[in-house]
């Protein structure tokens, strides 16, 4: 039997050329020009295509993400999918990805790409990312993965991989943990599993979640104007091992005097957070006054994350268990 696989696009550069009068790039592909830059795709599979939308992945809201993923979980139990192919741009790549890990339960393989270079570009990648998330759909060896993320002929596991150049077609790496392997001659080898599987029964998530990233000297005006903006969680993306300045200390802990989960990780690339330090606004006392701690997840994801929780439960305990589960 021949394998289908679904591509899901979404936009990105991988849909985008240069607009001849802005000399920029905007939304310009639609989804059989794109598959037609992949040469012999019939041999290896036969394609179905879904447009989804057409945007600059920073115009995708934590909502859109959920709406795919519902669309997602809805076509990839159907007995004729062998896997699902998302195209998106690859500003907020890994959010979507990480969402759709975490909410769609699957053996089948679901894979998200994009491209670093539009269509007018020399070398647009598009081509050689799609081709790569073909073979990678098709094999037997993806299934139970979890959702990837293949570009430059390497795959990453959602749950691992950020966007760490803003140029590089390398951009997507798991620098904790390294990928899970690659793509070679049409063919995928994995040379690892995934670190971390957690799966959430949520079709809604909670759009008002905050990040804060930390800077010596920052104090709790921020908090104040969350907390009154009517914001459901805070994420702080803390200094070093997970310390804030002490000025902080007060908004951090009215927050959760208001009921508002505050989660903290750290702004170091790499890394977890831990309760190391007991000085006033160290990891002991954010421990102390309630914080939760979300390991070496970037501020990016655990956002998302916690998006993700606060659409199942409000309850501090229950946010505190889903989202410490496996954290490392
Ligand atoms: N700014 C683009 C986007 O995220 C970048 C890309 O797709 O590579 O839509």
């Amino acid at each position: 039997m021949t394998n289908k696989v679904l591509v899901i696009f979404t936009g990105g550069t991988i849909a985008m050329k240069i607009d001849p009068n802005l000399h920029a790039a905007i939304p310009a592909l639609n989804a059989d020009e794109i598959i037609s830059t992949v040469t012999n795709i019939k041999n290896y599979a036969d394609i179905e295509v879904l447009n989804f939308c057409n945007l600059p992945s920073p115009h995708i809201t934590p909502g859109l993400m959920m709406k795919l993923a519902n669309v997602v979980k809805k076509n990839i139990s159907r007995d004729d999918i062998t896997g699902i192919i998302i195209t998106h741009g690859t500003d907020t790549l890994e959010e979507t990805a990480f969402l759709l890990d975490m909410v769609v339960k699957s053996e089948k393989p679901i894979i998200v790409i994009g491209a670093m270079r539009n269509h007018s570009e020399l070398g647009y990648d598009g081509s050689s990312n799609l081709s790569a998330a073909i073979c990678t759909a098709i094999s037997s060896k993806s299934r139970n993965k979890g959702v990837l993320v293949v570009m430059n002929n390497e795959v990453n596991a959602a749950s691992e991989v950020t966007k760490t150049n803003t140029l590089s077609l390398d951009t997507f790496k798991s620098p904790e943990f390294g990928p899970l392997g690659i793509v070679d001659n049409d063919e995928v080898i994995f040379y690892r599993e995934k670190t971390i599987s957690q799966f959430i029964d949520t079709n809604i998530l909670e759009e008002k979640v905050a990040l804060i990233k930390c800077g010596p000297g920052m104090e709790s005006d921020i908090f104040n104007f969350y907390i009154n903006a009517g914001y459901k969680g805070i994420v702080i993306e803390a200094l070093g091992r997970g310390n804030v300045p002490p000025a902080m200390m007060p908004g951090v802990i009215k927050a959760i005097q208001n009921k508002i989960p505050v989660v903290m990780v750290s702004r170091c690339y790499t890394g977890r957070v831990l309760d190391t330090y007991g000085y006033e606004g160290g990891g002991r006392n954010l421990r102390d006054v309630g914080v939760l701690f979300g390991g070496f997840l970037p501020g990016q994801k655990a956002r998302i994350k916690l998006m993700i929780i606060l659409g199942k439960t409000q309850d501090l305990n229950e946010i505190k268990e889903l989202f410490e589960y496996n954290v490392r």
